[in-house]
C-alpha cells in the first residue's frame, strides 16, 4: 500500500515537473521549431537576392562595432581571444573599446591599441554617460567637471558621444558630436528576462542571433530626439553594440584543480572541487580555458546584430575618427542582411555627387537625392523629422528630385520579412544648407 502511494506520488511530482517545464519553455520550444526556422529561412532568401549596386564614391566602407568593453572593464572577461575571432566572424574591420574607468585619473591609449589580425582596435572610455575616444596620448582627469573633461577632449581633437540616449545628459552642449541612435543594452532595458533566458536555452545554440534579436524595439523616441537635436545642430548617430560578452554562465579549472563558476556581470560565483556531480557537464577546456559556457551575448552576435557602416579612404584610426566626426556613416542590423555597398548621396544638376550622408551641402549643390542598396526594400526619405516620401516596396535603388529645399535629410530602409517591415538602415543625414 506504502508502495503505491510512494509510486504514485513520484508519478504526481514527475507529471507536475513536466507541465510546469513545458509552461515555462512553451514559447521557447515553439520558436525554436516554428518561428526561427521560418524566418531564418526568409532571411536567406532575402539576402540570395543581393546584387553588388554601382559605386557613388571612390571611398571604401568599413564595418565597425562602436562602444563595446574588454576585460579592462570590471564588467567583461573579454580577451583579444575572445574579440579578434568573434569580429572576423562578423565581418568587422574596426573596434572602437569603450572601457569603463579604473579610477579617478584614466591613462589612454592603454589595453588594446593596433591592427590585431587585420582587425583596428582604438581604446576609448565609457564614463558619465559618454562614449570618448582621445585618439592620442591622453590622462583624463575625471575630477574636473563633466562639462570641462568633454571640451578638453574634443578641442584636443578627440571624440565624444553621447552614450546610453535614453538617460539625462546635457543635449545642449554643444561639444558632443554625437549621439547612439541605437543601443543594444538600451533596447533590452524594457524586457522580461525570463522568456528571453528560456529562449536563449532552447534556440540559444542554432538560432543565437533570432534569440538576440527578441529585444529589438525600433527606437521611435530617440530617433524623434536625433531629428529634433539635428535641426538646432549636426549631431552625428551612431549605433552601439555595448558588448561586454557578460551575460554567461561559465566555469574553467583554476590552477589548484578546482572549478570556478563565473555567472552574469563577470561575477564569480562559487569555486568547487570537480567531483562526479558536475564533471558530467565539463567540455575539454576551450581557446579560453572554459569547460562551461552558456552564453546569451557574445561578442559575435552583438557585432553581428547592429553594425557601423563608416565611409572612409583607409582602414586608420586617423581616417575611421574624421569619418565618424563628420558623420560619414549609416548603421545596419546586420544580422538581416549585410549592408555593405549600400548608399545615400545627394547629386549636383550635372548628375555629379555633390554630398554623402553626414556631409553638409549648398542648396545650390542640390538637385535630388540617390540611394543604392544592395538588398531590395523600401526606402524612407524623412526631411526634418518628417518622412516626406516612401518608396515602393522592393527597390534597390531610390531617386527624389522634388524641388530640393534647405533641410536635414536622412534615409531610413525597411525590408519585408515574415510579412513584416522591420527597419534595416538609418543613414546620417545629408545636410542642405
Ligand atoms: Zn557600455
Amino acid at each position: 500500500m506504502i508502495k503505491k502511494i510512494v509510486k504514485y506520488f513520484f508519478i504526481f511530482v514527475l507529471g507536475l515537473l513536466l507541465v510546469v517545464l513545458v509552461f515555462l519553455f512553451s514559447a521557447g520550444l515553439w520558436h525554436r521549431w516554428v518561428t526561427y526556422p521560418r524566418f531564418d529561412k526568409q532571411v536567406k532568401a532575402f539576402q540570395d537576392r543581393r546584387k553588388e549596386p554601382e559605386a557613388l564614391t571612390a571611398l571604401h566602407t568599413y564595418r565597425g562595432a562602436l562602444h563595446a568593453h574588454s576585460y579592462w572593464s570590471h564588467d567583461s572577461r573579454g580577451r583579444l581571444s575572445d574579440i579578434i575571432p568573434a569580429a572576423k566572424k562578423a565581418g568587422i574591420d574596426f573596434i572602437f573599446l569603450t572601457d569603463h574607468a579604473h579610477g579617478d585619473k584614466d591613462t589612454i591609449p592603454r589595453g588594446y591599441h593596433g591592427y590585431y589580425d587585420g582587425v583596428l582596435i582604438e581604446p576609448g572610455t565609457e564614463r558619465e554617460g559618454y562614449c570618448t575616444w582621445p585618439l592620442d596620448s591622453a590622462v583624463i582627469d575625471w575630477t574636473v567637471k563633466k562639462d570641462t573633461v568633454v571640451k578638453n577632449v574634443v578641442t584636443n581633437g578627440g571624440i565624444i558621444f553621447y552614450a546610453h540616449s535614453e538617460e539625462e545628459h546635457n543635449w545642449d552642449n554643444p561639444y558632443f558630436q554625437g549621439m547612439e541612435i541605437y543601443n543594444i543594452h538600451t533596447d533590452i532595458k524594457d524586457e522580461s528576462l525570463r522568456p528571453l533566458i528560456c529562449n536563449f536555452i532552447t534556440s540559444g545554440t542554432k538560432y543565437k542571433e533570432w534569440a538576440m534579436r527578441e529585444i529589438f524595439d525600433e527606437q521611435v523616441d530617440i530617433l524623434a530626439h536625433w531629428d529634433a537635436l539635428n535641426s538646432k545642430r549636426k549631431i552625428v548617430g551612431f549605433a552601439a553594440v555595448d558588448a561586454h560578452e557578460n551575460q554567461n554562465i561559465r566555469a574553467r579549472y583554476l590552477e589548484d584543480g578546482r572549478v570556478e563558476w563565473v555567472g552574469p556581470d563577470n561575477h564569480a560565483i562559487d569555486t568547487v572541487e570537480a567531483s562526479i556531480w558536475n564533471r558530467w557537464m565539463f567540455h575539454a577546456p576551450d581557446e579560453n580555458g572554459w569547460i562551461f559556457k552558456f552564453m546569451t551575448d557574445t561578442y559575435q552576435a552583438s557585432f553581428n546584430m547592429v553594425t557601423n557602416y563608416v565611409v572612409a579612404d583607409t582602414l586608420s584610426v586617423p581616417s575611421i575618427a574624421n569619418s565618424l566626426k563628420k558623420g560619414n556613416l549609416f548603421i545596419a542590423f546586420k544580422s538581416l542582411g549585410d549592408a555593405k555597398g549600400f548608399m545615400f548621396c545627394s547629386k549636383n544638376a550635372e548628375g555629379k555627387v555633390s554630398g554623402i550622408l553626414g556631409d553638409s551641402v549648398r542648396i545650390d549643390n542640390v538637385k535630388s537625392f540617390q540611394v543604392v542598396s544592395p538588398l531590395p526594400g523600401q526606402f524612407r526619405l524623412i526631411r526634418d523629422g518628417k518622412v516626406i516620401n516612401v518608396s515602393a516596396d522592393d527597390q534597390y535603388q531610390f531617386t527624389w528630385s522634388e524641388p530640393v529645399r534647405k533641410g536635414v535629410y536622412r534615409l531610413e530602409m525597411h525590408i519585408k520579412i515574415d510579412g513584416k517591415y522591420i527597419p534595416w538602415v538609418y543613414t546620417n543625414p545629408v545636410y542642405v544648407y
